[in-house]
């Protein structure tokens, strides 16, 4: 069986085809420039590529284009589309009505349309992709629903809750929702098969361009470091993180800024690269800091504090931990963030064996046989963790 995975943006496109026998990926491809012209780049898993320009006014002649690539195309890789089974849509934000991932039926895309409001650049975009795959392939294809948001739905209000007037609780529905937790999911799932125990306290690290943190008790999420939106928890790429609301008013009384200017500039120019003006990308700014650069090192050193300090609070809130997770472009790849984080964690018995630690982007324990905590590097793969959750729900 067969199952296509879309994650779709505003003027993008991804996908990817499982073949779910052998949870393999058979092709992967991107649709850029949706709306303005139109580009595809698609690969088949045994390195053939296609791409080409064809015009994309919208998303149905961007699938009209995957549909060639997958089918007729020097890469394809199925004969036809009726050999796929289902769609599975990565989806955003769900807020509190979806705590698992679902079928789309019309009702469905109504509450992603009211929780717009909440991620007015991801539904939005994620509704176009799900209404064009209808236009395109029909209303006999299941779809499914897979949001961000989801797996962090059972946080209770002590976790979730901002501490401003509760009316904007009540009437604007602002908390916290949390992000990435299809990824959270999928890496703590894996963690807890590895420790091989029902009761277990894990916290996973989800770092690349955006990053977060999870505490998961039980197969549950407890708290997530992500907030109402993606800028909340730690400082990202381009992103602050939390900071103290006070600086914000403070900056736009004295550059008369409009609330989109701040949000371009928490958003957009922060994080590592507003403090380093460097680079968003953390190879480039530890480059610049190897070679001196002061600003670089400072916003390096303040990442991997803001990150060891998360996971300490997440353990003073599981009452523990039995394992800690490395996943993202950074989280898998960077070893000296994670020494740096599992070395200030001695005090609570954490130990790192350095040569494994050494190991980039591939699943391993990195934690010594003596260290009270297991610590793994567990790539993510948001794709599949998509595919299996459509699959679960189409063979109900
Ligand atoms: P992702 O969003 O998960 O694809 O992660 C992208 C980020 O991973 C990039 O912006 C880099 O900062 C980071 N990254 C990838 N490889 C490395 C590496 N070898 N060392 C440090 N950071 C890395």
């Amino acid at each position: 069986m067969k199952i296509f995975v879309v994650n779709a943006g505003s003027s993008s496109l991804k996908y990817q085809l499982i073949d779910m026998e052998n949870e393999q990926m058979l092709c992967k491809g991107l649709c850029e420039r949706i709306g303005v012209s139109g580009v595809i780049t698609h690969k088949a898993a045994d390195g053939r590529v296609y791409t080409a320009e064809t015009l994309m006014p919208t998303h149905s002649e961007a699938f009209e284009a995957v549909v060639y690539a997958l089918t007729e195309s020097e890469a394809k890789v199925i004969d036809s589309f009726d050999e796929i089974s289902a769609i599975g849509h990565r989806t955003v934000q769900g807020g509190v009505d979806f705590t698992n991932s679902c079928l789309i039926t019309s009702e469905v895309i109504e509450k992603m349309r009211e929780w717009s409001v909440l991620a007015p650049l991801h539904n939005p975009a994620n509704i176009l992709g799900i209404e064009a795959c209808i236009k395109t392939f029909g209303k006999d294809i299941p779809q499914v629903a897979v949001f961000d948001t989801a797996f962090h739905q059972t946080m209770e209000p002590k976790a979730y809750m901002y501490a401003l007037p509760y009316r904007y609780y009540e009437q604007y529905k602002i908390r916290k929702y949390g992000f990435h937790g299809t990824s959270h999911r999928f890496v703590g799932g894996r963690a807890q098969e590895l420790l091989g125990k029902e009761h277990s306290k894990i916290i996973t690290c989800h770092l690349g361009n955006g990053c977060s943190i999870t505490a998961i008790k039980d197969g549950k999420c407890v708290d997530t470091s992500m907030g109402l939106t993606p800028l909340d928890g730690f400082m990202m790429g381009t992103r602050s993180g939390t900071l103290d609301p006070s600086a914000i008013t403070y900056i736009a009384e004295k550059e008369n800024l409009s609330p989109a200017d701040v949000d371009r500039i928490v958003n957009k120019e922060s994080g590592v690269y507003g403090i380093s003006g460097v680079s968003n990308d953390n190879r480039d700014v530890e480059a610049a800091a190897n070679a001196g650069n002061e600003r670089a090192k400072l916003a390096i050193d303040m990442q991997r504090y803001q990150i060891l300090k998360f996971i300490g609070s997440y353990i003073a809130a599981m009452n523990g931990v039995d394992a800690i997770v490395f996943t993202g472009g950074i989280g898998e790849n960077d070893s000296k963030l994670r020494e740096y984080v599992c070395d200030n964690l001695k005090f609570v018995g954490v130990e790192i064996d350095k040569e494994k630690n050494a190991v980039r982007g591939k699943e391993i324990k990195i934690s010594t046989n003596n260290s009270k905590v297991s610590v793994y590097i567990i790539p993510t793969n948001e794709e599949l963790a998509i595919a299996r959750d459509t699959l679960e729900i189409i063979s109900k």
